[in-house]
């Protein structure tokens, strides 16, 4: 693993409550159950559970939700989820999440964000830059601390429409992303259950984004739904993730599209969406060259991380350290970020080219 670990790396597609580390998970929801708030010798076996369906995964989010909608609790996962990726090399970031209300403790979907913007603030084990670098009211963060260069992590944040909203809903979640746009805000991503709701319920909201210049990428292909998939495809989102349950006519619309995938092994292998590593679509669009970013997805859940997924990737479909790397430096392209922060990714992947001796 240590050679997955070491090298730099950039993960398009994770959801903050989905990376939660199992530890806090636990702690968490053991605190809630010694306030009464929860009953904790109920949910153990469902925090603790290995294989879990599509439809299990979205309950453990539910509960999951109930453990973490708190803003101190919000800032700490945040932090925490930063500092482990930072562990494992990994140089650039797009963490994602669904802002959140809950009247009941005076959480708006606007605090909820300030909560993630202090997890971000507060992480002490690296240097993160989540600020775009064009801004006038934002300059460069120094990256040196006490005279030591340090390492450095590139944070953006997506904001998820969730898909049991409404098209006012999704509308009220563009504009915050607008509104915190100098605060590293870059995109929309359209996530949540993919059984439920229309995806046009959220095209109009999604289109408004585009027009203003935000990034979109969509889960596509989850579950099979042709008239759904040709239409987001025609949609022309910047990137689209997982194309799991695609069909003949599906393929050949994204090929020739072109749209980069996000590529999350383990989560589909878990959640049962592909049955098995070796029929995985990963192998034919990675032999056809199409544009690809492996991706966690939910590290905390899936019980994954960066390295594992590569290490995945390298033994299931014969890949050597070579080709690895060169999967990780080609999604520089397919980023987010401005052009600075894509250059100065270039010269990072150029100087560890180097140094790794590939
Ligand atoms: P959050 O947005 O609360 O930070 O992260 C968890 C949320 O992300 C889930 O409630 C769900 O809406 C979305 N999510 C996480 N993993 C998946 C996935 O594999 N598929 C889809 N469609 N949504 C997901």
């Amino acid at each position: 693993m240590e050679k997955w670990v070491s090298m730099p790396k950039v993960e398009l597609h994770a959801h903050l409550n989905g990376s939660i580390r199992d530890s806090t998970l636990l702690e968490l929801a053991r605190g809630l159950g010694e306030k009464g708030v929860i009953i904790f010798a109920d949910i153990e076996h469902v925090i603790q559970k290995d294989d879990r369906s599509l439809t299990e995964v979205f309950r453990l989010f539910d509960l999951i939700h109930i453990v973490t909608t708190d803003h101190k609790i919000i800032t700490r996962i945040t932090k925490e989820v930063i500092e482990d990726f930072a562990a494992e090399s990994v140089v650039y970031l797009e963490l994602r999440t669904t802002p959140k209300k809950n009247e009941s403790i005076g959480m708006t979907k606007h605090s909820y964000l300030e909560a993630v913007l202090e997890g971000i603030k507060a992480v002490s084990t690296v240097d993160v830059d989540f600020r775009p670098h064009d801004s006038e009211n934002f300059p460069h963060r120094n990256d040196t601390c006490n005279g030591s260069t340090r390492k450095k992590i590139y944070v953006r944040l997506l904001l998820s429409i969730d898909r049991r909203g409404t098209t006012e809903a999704a509308m009220e979640t563009v504009n915050l992303a607008l509104e915190m746009r100098d605060l590293g805000v870059v995109g929309i991503d359209l996530s949540g259950n993919p059984i439920m709701g229309e995806w046009t319920t959220y095209l109009p909201a999604l289109k408004f984004a585009r027009e203003q210049g935000l990034y979109v990428t969509l889960h596509c292909g989850e579950v099979p739904n042709p008239k759904e998939i040709r239409s987001m495809l025609d949609f022309l989102p910047q990137r689209i993730g997982h194309a799991c349950c695609f069909e003949e006519a599906e393929w050949e619309k994204l090929k020739s599209s072109n749209i980069p995938v996000e590529i999350c092994l383990t989560s589909n292998i878990r959640t049962n969406t592909i049955p098995s590593i070796d029929v995985h679509h990963f192998a034919d669009l990675y032999s056809k060259k199409h544009p690809l970013v492996l991706c966690t997805d939910d590290s905390g859940v899936f019980s994954t991380s960066l390295s594992n997924e590569y290490n995945l990737a390298a033994s299931a479909f014969g890949l050597g350290r070579r080709d690895i790397f060169k999967l990780t430096k080609n999604a520089v392209e397919y980023i987010f970020a401005d052009d600075g922060v894509k250059r100065e990714l270039k010269e990072i992947f150029s100087s560890a080219e180097q140094k790794l001796d590939l």
